[in-house]
């Protein structure tokens, strides 16, 4: 499978430094940084450096090392922002895909999200 990425995407623009971004932590493969409309009081995207448009295609494609440097990056951005149950009230992980996954921006960007008591996972079909 050939995925394609857009490199005008405004994720891209970020990781070239053309657009500012509120930095919660950065390392070697992975951005992450908060939510430009937030939708609870932690929501922070979590993005590799590399060109990914979604999970699938950054699972098939990324190198171990990004792999590991991205899901230790999503856990400690749940630990910086004091959502981990451990030292909180807990999270939700959000990676939206394609037309019928809503996603907006199509850069693999992982959403975490707490700080409220978030409600049911999804809104029953329509
Ligand atoms: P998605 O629907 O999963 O693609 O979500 C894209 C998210 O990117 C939305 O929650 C937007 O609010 C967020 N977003 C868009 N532009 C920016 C930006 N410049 N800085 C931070 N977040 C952004």
């Amino acid at each position: 499978m050939a995925y394609h990425y857009d490199d005008q995407n405004i994720f891209a623009k970020i990781l070239r430094g053309e657009i500012p971004n509120d930095t919660v932590l950065e390392t070697e493969h992975t951005l992450a940084f908060r939510d430009i409309n937030a939708q609870a009081p932690t929501h922070v995207l979590v993005i590799p450096k590399g060109s990914y448009v979604t999970f699938d295609h950054f699972s098939a494609e990324a190198s171990d090392a990004e792999i590991i440097d991205f899901t230790r990056a999503i856990g400690a951005v749940c630990r910086l922002t004091e959502v981990s149950p451990d030292a909180g009230n807990g999270y939700r992980l959000i990676a939206n895909a394609g037309r019928d996954g809503v996603q907006e921006v199509p850069h693999l960007h992982v959403h975490v999200i707490g700080g409220r008591v978030l409600g049911r996972m999804l809104q029953p079909a329509r």
